[in-house]
């Protein structure tokens, strides 16, 4: 038997299509995008408990926030650029002379400097044309690098830009000494195929020095688009802890590293037995509940209730899980109910060291699912009740808001 392959792994049969980036840099956006979720903030306080992990988990490089936004954030990214932590610190910028200008001030090594790149947002949010965006974003790259930054170039919107103004502008920022550049599925309309397209076809007419991406999860797939962006040689993905960010958020960091590790085999040299703990924090600080059935660190990502699941589990693990709980520092729970078959009961009450005759089994196995299906559902009615008045505004409410309006003496103008 021990010759036996128990499953086949067709990865394999794809290995020469990928030519995977050695070392892959994680470049953590949790405490910058991810802060962008309607209704997050996090102190520089809350900024640092989360850098920490990040850092002690092995996450090489972390956005600490935009320094311009506020003092608050210019405070947190001094915290952290100052805190001593193994991982780089980046801030951010647009590319505007003050914003650069509080990079250099806050102590971060490293800037990621972003203007958009589509015809949309350049006529409608920029208002500015494609060789003014030019001109801005070499103007602040060189002084970034005139201040000793690691610099980052970004375009928001880069994939529904024109491909011959992004050629342009990349290759002449990284002339002008960027070095790294960064794509960004800003409105998440990636597919792995065309992304890879995109992709190849970027680093043919581009030849970056050092490719990243950023990629959100308007329709799911945020993971997906971003795994294939490394398998064709990007360096640095970004990712956010338990897929946070503005909308339906980024590419998230758990999925996108167990994915390297556990379906190509690729050493990140992340300690991922922490990732639990990491989701929780996150979960914790954020107020952003995470779906239970969430991939990795969901409630139910490591729970069995169905019979011929449970029964297979116990047989043996790798029946329905792809991974062992213990990688990223979870346990397997057993649920009992409506579904449950016989091995789960006989598995439930070893724990007491009960061994039951079948007739008694079968009795207790038809209790069991009894209680499953009368469980009465009232309790979670309520918790969703509150739930979804708790997100159905986050952020400064209604209330509050028009209370602010009237403190300063705004009052109703009629034309
Ligand atoms: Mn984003």
């Amino acid at each position: 038997m021990t010759d036996e392959r128990l499953v086949e792994d067709y990865h394999s049969f794809t290995e020469a299509r990928r030519r995977f980036a050695d070392p892959i840099v994680f470049w953590d956006e949790t405490l910058r995008d991810g802060e962008q979720t309607p209704g997050v903030h996090f102190s520089p306080e809350e900024k640092l408990r989360i850098a920490e992990v990040l850092a002690d988990i092995g996450v090489p490089l972390i956005d600490a926030g935009i320094p311009v936004v506020s003092a608050e954030e210019a405070r947190a990214v001094h915290l952290l650029a100052h805190a001593g932590l193994k991982s780089k610190v980046l801030a951010s910028a647009r590319t505007v002379p003050a914003d650069v200008e509080a990079v250099i001030q806050s102590g971060a090594s490293h800037i990621a400097i972003f203007v958009a790149a589509s015809q949309v947002h350049l006529r409608y949010k920029l208002k500015m044309s494609q060789e003014e965006v030019r001109e801005v974003s070499i103007a602040s790259v060189r002084r970034a690098k005139s201040a000793g930054l690691h610099v980052a170039f970004v375009t928001e919107d880069t994939v529904r830009a024109p491909f011959d103004f992004v050629e342009r502008l990349y290759r002449d920022v990284q002339e002008a000494g960027a070095d790294r550049l960064v794509i960004s599925d800003t409105v998440g309309i990636m597919t792995p195929l065309t992304f890879r397209w995109y992709l190849e076809e970027f680093q043919r007419r581009v030849h970056p020095k050092d490719l990243s991406v950023h990629c959100h999860n308007d329709f799911g797939l945020a993971t997906a688009n971003t795994l294939t962006a490394l398998e064709v040689g990007v360096t640095a993905p970004h990712t956010c802890v338990n897929g946070l960010g503005e909308r339906a958020g980024n590419a998230a960091f758990e999925e996108v590293a167990l994915g390297l590790e556990r379906l190509y085999g690729i050493r990140t040299g992340l300690r991922t037995e922490r990732m639990y703990e990491l989701s929780r924090l996150v979960e914790e600080l954020s107020g952003v509940v995470v779906q239970p059935n969430k991939a990795i660190v969901g409630y139910n990502s490591f729970s069995h209730e169905a019979g011929i699941h449970t029964h297979g589990i116990l047989a043996h693990t790798l029946t329905y899980e792809p991974m062992q709980p213990e990688v990223v520092g979870r346990r397997r729970r057993m649920i009992l109910g409506k579904h449950s078959g016989k091995a789960a009961v006989v598995e439930k009450l070893k724990e007491r060291g009960i061994v039951a005759p079948d007739p008694q089994l079968t009795e207790l196995l038809q209790r069991l699912k009894a209680q499953g299906e009368a469980r009465s559902k009232e309790e979670l009615r309520a918790f969703l009740e509150e739930y979804r008045q708790l997100f159905e505004q986050p952020g400064v409410s209604d209330a509050e808001f028009w209370k602010m309006v009237e403190a300063i003496g705004l009052t109703e103008v009629r034309a």
